[in-house]
């Protein structure tokens, strides 16, 4: 699996890091740094669950 955040859309709320701190790290005004990554499949959930929390949309998780 993977997980793309797109940053320029990114609002640096940080709420996908307050769901799902193992997956989604913050820069230090709160926006997500990460850009594509894998993830386990066993990640997974956590991963969709901070995708679901983004109000932006800003966060795709895929099967790759
Ligand atoms: S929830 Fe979305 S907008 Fe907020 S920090 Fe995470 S990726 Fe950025």
């Amino acid at each position: 699996m993977r997980v793309k955040v797109n940053r320029d859309a990114c609002q640096g709320n940080g709420r996908c890091a307050a769901v799902s701190p193992e997956i989604f790290q913050l820069d230090e005004l709160g926006y997500n740094i990460a850009g594509e990554f894998a993830i386990t499949e066993e990640a997974g959930e956590a991963a969709f669950r901070g995708a679901a929390e983004c109000p932006e949309r800003a966060i795709t998780v895929f099967f790759s």
